[in-house]
């Protein structure tokens, strides 16, 4: 027995392996990860932010140069139509008339002059229109041996198309000019600005806005320069993304891996919370076997050592009375009665288990198979002092079913009925057509069964834990097997109970099982 009681309990302790595995090698891993993840979350975050910004910050630095290119370009362009000859001269109102003449004069200037001109007159073709004036400026600064920048004056080398220097252009653009008129047009025309990704702001040293990309919801700007080439001085460019902040970048991508990471440990809590119960489950039913099993020995030895008491009395002659004969040998019969319908249920249920069990339905009538269980059994019961009372209606129809199983139902509702009974003896048994079914009713006044326990009696194995169950044997398969019959039949079982004050189990049974057509 301890055998295979061991054997029985050997699937929940390799469940604790399982579980102690997955704790182990699961579970604490993934806390730690988990922990780890969210102490890096905040790393994770200022690193975004620095690259975000430093991205920025690359970006206005090219906008500002590309500006100063632009305008080195202008200025460019200014000297060689003005000429290297009146550049020296350097005279403003010549300079002016020049540019007039070849239609720049808006290009306004607080000083433009050729410093350092070569000796060698000006090179033929060094003005050749056609080239472009961003490329041979890209050209000349490529040679540049001049600081391009001075104090007051920005400056570009001017050079023949043989590459030879000619002299440095230097210049200041009017701060007007500048403000209202270069500043826009470079930005309308030149600056490249892909998918539109930033807002460039651009204010006069005075804070007053000259020019912005793309109007902005706030005045939040990621990085600020404040340009330092004469022609802007002073001049601030400020730039952030269009459509997102800086901060609020790293708050959705923080918040992103936080809820990612909180989602996996609550996926994991669960997965755990799964194996709890499934473990749990399998550790009390691998109990109820148990428990199933020593009930059941204790079942069959107590009425076959009965059986073999009185029959060795009966044998040896040893009854004084033939009144006593009697009743041993109806001891012999109700504790034979009582193996039969214990083994009857223990096969039944292997049967159910293993999918084998077969119903034979045929047209019955129930109030007969009712009365010939009432009959067999009305002597033991009356004999332990129960007051029987039986109600089978008249007009019952004859309804499909499987008589032996409905019987087996029966007689499992009414064994419990006597077992599960205190001093209060009363079994009341009621047959009666409601609807389109029959209901069997089995009643008594014993010791009821608690609300809780109510749906779980019909679990195999399971007993309730009080009252009577240390002195009432069982196997806990007799509700399982009614509750099987009644599902078979395409039935019901109903139970109304109050603990101290009884139990009324009702068997609901169609007039035709499921799959059974009229006639069948
Ligand atoms: P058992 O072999 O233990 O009687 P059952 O499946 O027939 O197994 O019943 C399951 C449990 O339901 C019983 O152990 C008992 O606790 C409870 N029970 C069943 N019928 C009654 C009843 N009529 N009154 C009180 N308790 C009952």
């Amino acid at each position: 027995m301890s055998g295979i009681e061991q054997r029985l309990a050997a699937p929940s302790d390799s469940r604790g392996r399982v579980v102690s595995i997955f704790v182990g090698a699961v579970l604490l891993p993934s806390v730690a990860l988990s922990v780890l993840s969210f102490n890096a979350v905040p790393k994770h975050a200022e690193n975004l932010k620095i690259s975000l910004h430093r991205q920025a910050e690359k970006m206005l630095k090219y906008v500002e140069q590309d500006l100063e290119t632009a305008t080195r370009a202008r200025a460019l362009e200014a000297a060689r139509v003005v000429g290297p000859e009146r550049l020296l001269e350097g005279r403003p109102k010549v300079i002016q008339a020049a540019l007039r003449e070849a239609g720049m004069e808006e290009l306004k200037f607080d000083s433009l002059r050729l410093e350092a001109w070569s000796p060698m007159k000006a090179e033929k073709g060094w003005n050749e229109p056609g080239r472009g004036d961003v490329d041979a400026l890209r050209e000349a600064l490529a040679g540049l041996d001049m600081p391009l920048v001075g104090e007051d004056e920005d400056s570009v080398p001017l050079k023949a198309h043989g590459g030879k220097k000619l002299g440095m252009v230097r210049f200041r653009f009017s701060c007007d000019y500048v403000h209202r008129q270069l500043v826009r047009e470079y930005f309308e025309s030149e600056f490249v600005n892909p998918d539109d990704a930033w807002v460039v702001r651009v204010t006069e040293p005075g804070g007053g806005l000259l020019y912005e990309t793309a109007p902005t919801a706030d005045d939040r700007f990621e990085v600020k320069r404040v340009m330092s080439v004469p022609s802007f001085e002073g001049v601030h460019l400020l730039l952030r993304y269009r459509d997102r902040s800086i901060e609020d970048e790293v708050r959705r991508m923080a918040l992103t891996k936080t809820a990612l990471i909180g989602f996996i440990d609550l996926m994991l809590l669960a997965g755990l919370f799964l194996v709890y119960a499934n473990v749990r489950r399998e550790l009390h039913l691998s109990r109820l076997k148990s428990d199933f099993v020593a009930n059941v020995s204790h079942e069959l030895k107590t009425p076959l050592a009965l059986i073999r008491l009185f029959a060795e009395t009966l044998e040896l002659r040893r009854v004084p009375s033939e009144e006593k004969a009697q009743q041993y040998y109806r001891v012999i019969n109700k504790e034979s009665q009582r193996l039969t319908q214990l083994i009857n249920n223990i096969l039944d249920f292997s049967r159910i288990e293993a999918g084998r069990k077969e119903y034979r339905f045929r047209p019955t009538d129930v109030g007969a198979v009712v009365g010939e269980v009432v009959e067999s059994y009305r002597f033991p019961i009356e004999q332990q002092g129960f007051q029987l009372e039986v109600s089978i209606a008249e007009d019952l129809p004859e309804i499909v079913v499987d008589p032996e199983a409905l019987s087996q139902a029966l007689l499992n509702l009414v064994n419990n009925a006597i077992k599960y009974s205190g001093d209060e003896k009363y079994l009341g048994l009621d047959v009666r057509r409601d609807d389109d079914r029959v209901v069997v009713s089995v009643t008594d006044r014993g010791v009821g069964i608690p609300k809780a326990e109510q749906h779980k009696i019909f679990e195999k194995f399971y007993r309730v834990e009080d009252t009577l169950i240390h002195t009432t044997k069982g196997s806990g398969l007799g509700l399982a097997l009614v509750q099987h019959i009644m599902d078979a039949h395409g039935g019901s079982v109903e139970l109304a109970s109050a603990p101290g004050e009884g139990s009324t189990f009702r068997l609901l049974v169609p007039l035709q099982p499921p799959g059974h057509g009229a006639g069948a």
